[in-house]
């Protein structure tokens, strides 16, 4: 199974694309999730990168490609993966499809989780993250067990700076400009299935699993 998550930021896509992997018994690519990890190790993609994480902005195609290329390459791979944050524009799913087609192979499904701009910010807000392994929390929706204490590895949980109300703004705005017509290119594909983000957390998870199954 080789599925992409699309949506909004904070429409859901991480959150979803755990419960999947674990389902599928397959990796969740999260590049979001790498750049992170590569800022909080001070990598040179982590320096690179943070610059334009922290405006809003996406990174460069061509840093995010090589690297996402590089990833499936592993063998964990081989049965299929869940990429949550890739691809976010055009040019990166031009890349994506040109490398699975040199190996005659190709994606199974976009999955579109679908969220109006109104829900986002609040959700955003909310939103609580563990740097350490990646789990994600909101503070009224999905509240770790102890506040402000990851329930998988026990460090501390931060409001990402990306996450303020000012830069979730703009980020939306990227989304619209830059990703949503993504929609569109795995529709004309005939890859699209969309879901109602809105709804509480397993009743999208379920949604999907009709959607996949149907
Ligand atoms: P969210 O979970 O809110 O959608 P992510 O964690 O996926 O956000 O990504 C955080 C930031 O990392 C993005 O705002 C962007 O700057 C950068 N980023 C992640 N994936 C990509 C990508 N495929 N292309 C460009 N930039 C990316
Ligand atoms: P994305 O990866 O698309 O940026 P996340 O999965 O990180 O989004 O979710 C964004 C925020 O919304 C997180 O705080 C998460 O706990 C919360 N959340 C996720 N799904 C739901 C849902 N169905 N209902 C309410 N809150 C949700
Ligand atoms: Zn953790």
């Amino acid at each position: 199974m080789k599925i992409i998550m699309l949506g909004a930021p904070g429409a859901g896509k991480g959150t979803q694309a755990k419960k999947l992997a674990v389902k599928y018994k397959i990796p969740h690519i999260s590049t979001g999730d790498i750049f992170r990890l590569n800022i909080k190790a001070g990598t040179p993609i982590g320096l690179k990168a943070k610059v334009y994480i922290d405006q809003g902005q996406l990174v460069p195609d061509d840093l995010v490609v090589e690297l996402v290329i590089d990833r499936l390459k592993q063998p964990d791979c081989e049965r299929g993966y869940l990429l949550d944050g890739f691809p976010r524009t055009i040019p990166q799913a031009q890349a994506l499809d040109a490398a699975l087609d040199q190996k005659n192979d190709s994606i199974d499904c976009a999955i579109d989780v679908n969220v109006p701009d109104e829900n986002i910010i609040k959700r955003m807000s909310g939103r609580r993250a563990c740097l350490n392994c990646g789990a994600t929390y909101h503070i009224e929706h999905i509240p770790p067990k102890k506040e402000g204490i990851c329930d998988v590895c026990g460090n501390d949980l931060i409001l990402r700076e990306d996450d303020k109300p000012e830069t979730v703004k703009k980020r939306l705005e990227v989304y619209h400009k830059q990703t949503q017509p993504l929609i569109d290119y795995y529709r004309k594909k005939k890859k699209l299935l969309s879901v109602d983000g809105t709804k509480d957390m397993d009743a999208v998870f379920n949604n999907i699993m009709k959607a996949l199954e149907a």
